[in-house]
């Protein structure tokens, strides 16, 4: 399976972070390596100061596809899921400031939280679904699937256009404004609605 992320999605997260909105979608992959489970703790690597926590929606794949319309891409998964881009800041600014790929700062291994999926047939529209994260027990982000700046039927369409999508992918939908870092100790909660889908803790 592969981690399909997006980047870039939210208009008050770019203004967050000083980036324009961009005129496609921006994608990168993490690595199944990356992948962050059953409510496991997550150790803050030793190559970074500043991880951040960015919070999204996952769409998981069901079926297999390429170069899928934005009007079918619905029939390509029935489970959407809650969980955590974390991306070491730092590291990707200096990356970023030489004009280099980020990827170590975004693929790193447990950089990808997932947690419990649900039925898309539970929403009435899967494009406002609205979600949080606590941490420490307070709540640090907030975002509506309403925001984003492509769909998750234009993001499906645009990336079959490159990448044969199969059966177990994931797509990390972009993260909205909010961001922030993490400190050993925090304690982190995701929340589609009122419906806890994970919780870790820092180490
Ligand atoms: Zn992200």
């Amino acid at each position: 399976m592969k981690i399909i992320c997006i980047g870039q999605n939210y208009r008050k997260h770019n203004q967050e972070l000083g980036n324009e909105d961009p005129l496609l979608p921006v994608v990168f992959l993490k690595p199944d390596s990356s992948l962050l489970r059953k409510n496991s703790p997550f150790y803050i690597p030793d190559f970074s100061r500043e991880i951040h926590f960015e919070t999204e929606l996952v769409v998981r794949i069901d079926r297999l596809g390429k170069n899928i319309s934005p009007k079918f891409a619905h029939r390509y998964y029935s489970e959407i899921g809650l969980g955590i881009d974390f991306t070491a800041r730092d590291l990707q600014r200096s990356l970023r400031a030489e004009g280099k790929p980020w990827e170590i700062a975004k693929s790193f291994d447990n950089s990808a939280v997932v947690g419990k999926f649900l039925p898309v047939a539970r929403f009435k529209d899967v494009q406002s679904i609205e979600f949080s994260l606590k941490k420490n027990g307070e709540i640090v982000q907030t975002g509506s699937a309403e925001d984003m700046i492509f769909s998750i039927a234009d993001l499906i369409s645009y990336i079959s256009g490159f990448f044969t999508l199969k059966t177990g992918d994931l797509i990390f939908t972009g993260t909205p404004a909010g961001v922030g870092a993490v400190a050993v100790g925090d304690h982190l909660e995701g929340f589609i609605y009122d419906e806890r889908l994970f919780h870790l803790n820092i180490k």
